[in-house]
Order: C-alpha cells, then structure tokens, then sequence
C-alpha cells in the first residue's frame, strides 16, 4: 500500500504514522524527520535545510524530491508523512510512483482546529536522536527531558517556536491546501478529524485506510 498522510503541522502525523508503521510493517517515510537527521550530522544538506526550517519555510522541492523518490517502490509499502507538501512535489512523486507502475492507494487528511495546532505545537518536544515526538503537557517523556523510546535528550524544536510556528500555518495555507484539493479532484481522499486521544485517532485512521483495501 502508498499511504499519504496529509494535514497541518501538529495534526499528528508524524504520531499516527509511527504507530501505523508499526503495526502494518509499512514505511514511514518522514521527510522532517529525514532532513532532521541530516541537520544532525551535520551535511551540506542539513546545513541548507536548517536556515529554511528554523523560519517555518519549507526546503526547496529539488531537495524533497531527490530524497524521496528511490524509496517509493519499497515492497512493505509506504506511509507518506509531511510529503508531498507541493503541487511540484505531489507531480514528482506521480511521476516517480508511475514509472514503478503503483499507485497511490489512499490520501488520509488529518484536520484539527487552529487554535487546537497551535496550543500542541507550542507543547511540542521531541527526541534529539529517533525523533519520538512528546507533548509535555499530555504526554511527557516518564523522565524529564530523556526519551522514553532511547535515553536520549528531548528538546523543542527550533520551529514550535510561536515565529515559526505562524509561519508555518500560513505556508501549509498557501502551498500544501492546494495539494488537498489535487488528490480531491481523483476522490481518493479520506477525511478524519484528528481530535481526541492518539488511540482514537489511530482507530479512524485504521478504518479511513481498511476501506480502500475493500474497494481493491
Ligand atoms: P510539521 O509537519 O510538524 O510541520 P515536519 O517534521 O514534517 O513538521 O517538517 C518540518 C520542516 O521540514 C518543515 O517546516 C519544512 O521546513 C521541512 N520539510 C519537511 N518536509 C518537507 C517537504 N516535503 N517540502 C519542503 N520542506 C519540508
Ligand atoms: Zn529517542
């Protein structure tokens, strides 16, 4: 299966496409957290990526697209998480999609008031080294500041702060709403409202993603 997974930051997608991974065996294809890993290490990459994601800016496409698209025929199937965030990246990943002869099975749009994104990005912590994200309000690592998942450091990141934040939410406006209304017009595009417990988000996005396997 090629899953995407589609909302506004703090939606919870990185959340309910690790859980996903997790119990179908899919991909999780984050291209957050894979320019975070490159910041990390210190590449010529990361070092690009760093000075557009700090402002809440996205990377430029050519960047996203060499990234992604080797990995898109991986034979677990795939789950998309923050890509593709542009019409010339949703282009990209058809074509590169096309040439291995699979589609894209489902588009999961995970929506959340904006006052609600806002109060959990501004809670938002996250993993320095496997990127399990945290919510220190409602989900705090069991230790302050270490990871649960490895021991590491949990940090905020550098873009839940309140500037990036507001930058963020208007880029997602202007250049990913777009490629909503995109999958739209192909109808394969399932709607869940992605308030409520991580159990119960996970719940609908199971159920959004069993009817396509119904429908072939
Ligand atoms: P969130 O969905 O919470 O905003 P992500 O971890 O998916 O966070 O992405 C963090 C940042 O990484 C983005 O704000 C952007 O700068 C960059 N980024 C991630 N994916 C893409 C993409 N597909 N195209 C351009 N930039 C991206
Ligand atoms: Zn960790």
């Amino acid at each position: 299966m090629r899953i995407v997974l589609m909302g506004p930051p703090g939606a919870g997608k990185g959340t309910q496409a690790r859980r996903l991974a997790e119990s179908t065996g899919m991909k999780h294809l984050s291209t957050g957290d894979m320019l975070r890993a490159e910041v990390a290490a210190g590449t010529e990459l990361g070092l690009l990526a760093k000075s557009f994601m700090d402002k809440g800016d996205y990377v430029p496409d050519s960047h996203i697209i060499a990234m992604i698209e080797q990995l898109v025929d991986d034979p677990a199937g795939i789950l998309l998480d923050g890509f593709p965030r542009t019409i010339v990246q949703a282009e990209a990943l058809d074509e590169a999609l096309e040439k291995v002869g699979l589609p894209i099975d489902k588009v999961v749009h995970m929506s959340v008031d904006t006052d609600e994104l806002v109060l959990r990005l501004s809670n938002r912590a996250i993993c320095k080294k496997c990127q399990t994200p945290y919510n220190l309000i409602s989900n705090a690592p069991s230790k302050d500041g270490v990871c649960d998942n490895c021991g590491s450091e949990v940090i905020v990141r550098d873009d839940d702060k309140p500037e990036a934040v507001k930058n963020r939410m208007k880029v997602y406006e202007e250049l990913t709403a777009p490629v909503l209304n995109y999958y739209r017009q192909r109808g394969n595009v399932a709607e869940i409202v992605a308030t409520g417990t991580p159990d119960s988000v996970f719940e609908k996005l199971s159920q959004a993603i069993e009817l396509t396997q119904s429908a072939g």
